[in-house]
């Protein structure tokens, strides 16, 4: 019987061969593609921004704990990417909609009831040369040049925080989360708790590339020459001054006034906003 057996064991086992090598030579071209994106485009890769290294480690150690454990079309990054029809947080009472991100810059809504897709990653750029500071490629040369403009008059548009990943996001979220634990909430109360101190994965513009945090994250940065510049100009370069500080505002955003961040919506929309004293949301009829 052993003898019957063996040749198609052979087979077999010559199949199996076939077949790992196959495997092997996939999953090492996805490892090759997921490289180099990462080195043309990836912030994560090339900058010196704080938590730059993790998130290196953490997405090299995910690539490659993939390759042995899992089948080729498992590895594709899309299946990862695809948004779930259940929020990640839906448990804590976040049930935003999935925004729609194929629509026109000025269109494009980021907010606690429009959340982005789980993994969205725009294509990007660095907003000015050789800041390390990365917005959606559409928005960087319209920082560049109002970066430039303020220059010119003698102002430095510092840029503090440009785009954030979806992962990043989701980490220090769930860092939080975790924290609260610690001191004997549940983990509902304590993603609720965690959603006070940081945006919901998805929830922030940082997300999406569309928005600049710029020279200081204190609310007394109102009263630079700096902020003066920009409440005078940014319209121009397509930004608006997206919380901002009166109660009728911070009731439609459900953001505190924060006067460093801007967000980008194309120039005539920016300029249009900025004239009626709007929000985004007034402006596009949700509020
Ligand atoms: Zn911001």
């Amino acid at each position: 019987m052993n003898k019957k057996m063996t040749p198609k064991v052979i087979r077999m086992i010559a199949l199996q061969a076939v077949l790992v090598m196959i495997t092997v030579t996939v999953v090492g071209g996805a490892v090759i593609t997921h490289q180099k994106y990462k080195a043309t485009g990836d912030p994560d890769n090339t900058t010196t921004t704080e938590g730059t290294s993790e998130n290196q480690t953490t997405e090299v150690s995910t690539t490659q704990t993939t390759v042995p454990s899992t089948s080729a079309e498992d590895t594709t990054e899309d299946s990862a990417m695809t948004g779930t029809a259940e929020h990640p947080y839906a448990y804590a009472g976040f049930t935003p909609k999935i925004t729609d991100v194929n629509v026109d810059i000025s269109k494009f809504i980021v907010n606690g009831e429009y959340s982005l897709p789980k993994g969205y990653k725009p294509t990007l750029a660095e907003a000015v040369k050789g800041s390390g500071y990365y917005l959606d490629y559409r928005v960087a040369p319209y920082y560049q040049k109002m970066y430039d403009a303020a220059k010119a008059d003698g102002i430095t548009l510092t840029p503090v925080s440009g785009y954030r990943s979806y992962e990043r996001q989701e980490r220090n979220f769930e860092n939080e989360i975790a924290d609260n634990m610690k001191t004997g909430l549940d983990r509902k109360e304590a993603t609720i708790k965690a959603a006070t101190v940081i945006m919901v994965p998805g929830s922030s513009e940082h997300n999406a590339g569309l928005a600049m945090d710029i020279c200081s994250l204190s609310q007394s940065f109102e009263n630079t020459k700096e902020a003066d510049w920009l409440r005078e100009n940014a319209a121009d370069y397509g930004f608006i001054l997206r919380y901002p500080k009166d109660e009728k505002s911070r009731n439609i955003t459900k953001v505190i006034y924060e006067p460093w961040h801007y967000r980008f919506v194309g120039v005539d929309a920016a300029k249009e906003i900025t004239a009626k004293g709007i929000t985004l949301e007034e402006y596009l009829g949700l509020a």
